[in-house]
């Protein structure tokens, strides 16, 4: 459920057809943007490091990161750095049997947020199937522990399915965060191949449940393109994740983290992102965002604070 990675090595990369020349081995011209360095990225990096957590921002090395803090966000990935799950477009370390949580996790996640002076606070993590919970009373734990040491700050949830409990969704929706996204990554058909070990129902029956309770402010998910999906595809999921109370979807191209993982089947034009955020849009979603760059937490706090 982590965000889609940027740490990518082109040279790992069978890489498609560049629609820009024609041409395989290339990445087009709008996926050319330089990683940010320096200034507060570095306070970052020593602040998370201080606490000795981990960070979706740089671990991916995300070169959006620079913008998201300027914005006072960043994205904690909690529960350990080991997931029990393989998918095949994450590089998050696989482990059947990952190490006990940590108790301090909460406390030492509280404190960042209020050193890095954020405003939003977006908790990711891996997902924790070997857990009787899915790890969802220590992710309660932490929402507590951000709003006693951090008034006003706004909490995002992007989880796991939880294995289909709604026990364990209870126990993090009974914290109220402002926005719970859970990605769906990918269509219907490619579901299998992508996250083997979800499925594409139960990401619309958690999203619709999520909904129904009633306990958040906005409901979330995301889908990666470039997996080879159509846009038929991709449309039909824009609609089952509004049908199942989407009131944010993120739409970004995948990019191949390492030589392991999915290949990249095809770069989606920018004015394919543009159709696909126009279609969202038409069919009711109230925040659609859908370009090359984005990724789940991109700008994660602004419909909550502009
Ligand atoms: S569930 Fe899949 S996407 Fe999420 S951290 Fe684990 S391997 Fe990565």
């Amino acid at each position: 459920m982590t965000n889609s990675l940027f740490n990518h090595k082109p040279k790992f990369n069978k890489l498609p057809k560049n629609p820009d020349t024609g041409s395989k081995g290339h990445f087009p011209k709008w996926l050319h943007r330089k990683l940010p360095k320096g200034g507060t990225l570095f306070d970052t990096g020593n602040i998370v490091n201080k606490y000795k957590l981990n960070t979706v921002c740089e671990e991916a090395k995300c070169p959006n990161r620079l913008e998201c803090y300027s914005k006072k966000t960043a994205t904690f990935l909690a529960l350990g750095s080991a997931c029990t799950r393989s998918c095949g477009f994450c590089e998050i370390d696989f482990s059947k049997t990952p190490k006990p949580l940590e108790v301090d996790e909460p406390e030492r996640i509280a404190a960042s947020v209020k050193e890095l002076g954020l405003k939003h606070a977006v908790i990711t993590m891996v997902a924790r199937d070997d857990l009787e919970d899915q790890g969802a009373s220590q992710i309660a734990r932490i929402i507590r522990e951000i709003r006693k040491k951090n008034s006003g700050v706004t909490i995002e949830l992007l989880t796991s399915d939880f294995k289909g409990h709604f026990a364990s969704a209870d126990l993090v929706l009974d914290e109220m965060p402002e926005i719970f996204n859970h990605n769906i990554e990918t269509v219907r058909a490619l579901s299998p191949r992508v996250r083997h070990k979800a499925t594409y129902e139960r990401t619309l029956e958690l999203l619709s449940y999520v909904k129904k309770q009633n306990k958040v402010k906005y409901v979330k998910s995301g889908i990666m393109v470039g997996l080879g999906e159509t846009q038929n595809e991709v449309e039909e999921t824009i609609q089952d994740l509004k049908n199942a109370g989407c009131d944010i979807i993120t739409i970004g191209q995948y990019l191949q983290p390492s030589k392991n993982k999915l290949l990249v089947k095809s770069f989606v034009t920018p004015e394919k992102f543009k159709e696909y955020e126009m279609f969202g849009k038409k069919i009711g979603v109230h925040h659609m965002y859908s370009g090359p760059f984005v990724r789940s937490s991109y700008n994660a706090g602004d419909v909550l604070h502009g």
